[in-house]
């Protein structure tokens, strides 16, 4: 690419992301509402714009990497937003995990000012945004994100086309309902065991290799056992992807019973002021209803 860049969103995930594109080479143009996230870009050599629509009028490539749909709304298609000052033929790139529909919604607004927008969301969290090595699910027109392929992958270390406009999002939501799961079924696994009188940490060691064992048990059972429920992945963020994902559920006709019944526990967890601790504090959750 010998475009420049434009990026909007430099929080924990695209501040990261956008440096690794620096690295790369790329000449980038930045946006971010909290100032002080745009200063640590420009300090690595980034350009700042004042807003989405003056990072359009400079980028015919933008890649959006924001909390939620209204956040992904009001910077596309709200006021000073990139469709304001967008050229034909631009490719907008959303990268944040949003709801399926959203995306087709600003999807067809974009289309009418001639601007081509894929969905791009990733999986992998804050380090793997560091090394280069998240995974990127798409959504959208096959052949514009051929285009965009190669620095796609600047970012990840695999992209994968999962379908039309919304289906990058899809397998994001697909993507949170495992691990949320995942992480609640072993967290009641090692409720049962420590009321039953079983060490947790033996019964880890004796069933991570067998069926049971996975990579979030791998990854979140340390934290689960050592009580340490620093962030990683914030319950709110993950009680906005559930939320997505029943609202989708609802609207396609497909039933959710698990996804609900975690999604209660997170809000119980948000309600009782564990907003901001990693989604492994569902075994608090745990811990409370049982007095454990
Ligand atoms: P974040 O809250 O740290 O960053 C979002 C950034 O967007 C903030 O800097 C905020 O100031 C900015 N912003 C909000 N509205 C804006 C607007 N209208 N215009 C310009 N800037 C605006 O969030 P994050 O952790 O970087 O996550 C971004 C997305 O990636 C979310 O959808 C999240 O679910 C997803 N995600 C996060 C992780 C993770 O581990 N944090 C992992 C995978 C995916």
């Amino acid at each position: 690419f010998h475009v420049k860049i434009g990026f909007i969103g430099l929080g924990i995930m695209g501040r990261p992301m956008a440096k690794n594109l620096l690295k790369a080479g790329h000449e980038l143009v930045v946006y971010d509402v909290v100032r002080t996230n745009v200063e640590t870009l420009t300090a690595a050599g980034a350009t700042a714009a004042d807003s989405s629509r003056e990072v359009a009028q400079q980028c015919r490539v933008i890649i959006t990497m924001l909390p939620n749909s209204p956040h992904v709304k009001a910077a596309v298609l709200g006021e000073n937003g990139v469709l304001e000052g967008a050229q034909q033929g631009t490719i907008l790139v959303d990268m944040s995990s949003i709801a399926p529909l959203a995306s087709q919604e600003i999807c067809e607004a974009c289309a009418q000012k001639g601007v081509r927008m894929i969905d791009a969301p990733v999986s992998g969290g804050e380090p793997k945004a560091v090394d280069g090595t998240i995974a990127i699910m798409v959504g959208g027109d096959r052949a514009v994100y051929e285009e965009v392929k190669d620095l796609l992958l600047v970012m990840g270390s695999s992209a994968v086309w999962c379908g039309g406009i919304g289906a990058g999002n899809t397998t994001k939501l697909a993507n949170q309902v495992i691990v949320a799961l995942n992480i609640a079924a072993v967290s009641e696994a090692y409720l049962l065991a420590k009321k039953a009188g079983v060490d947790p940490r033996l019964v880890f060691e004796a069933i991570r290799g067998g069926l049971a064992g996975s990579t979030v048990m791998e990854a979140k059972t340390p934290m689960i056992l050592s009580r340490d429920f620093k962030p990683g992945f914030r319950i709110d963020l993950h009680i906005k992807d559930l939320a997505n994902a029943l609202e989708t559920g609802h609207s396609v006709g497909a039933p959710l019973p698990l996804t609900a019944s975690v999604m209660e526990m997170l809000q119980t967890l948000h309600a009782d002021g564990c907003g901001s601790d990693d989604h492994s504090g569902i075994a608090k959750y745990y811990e409370k209803v049982a007095g454990a």
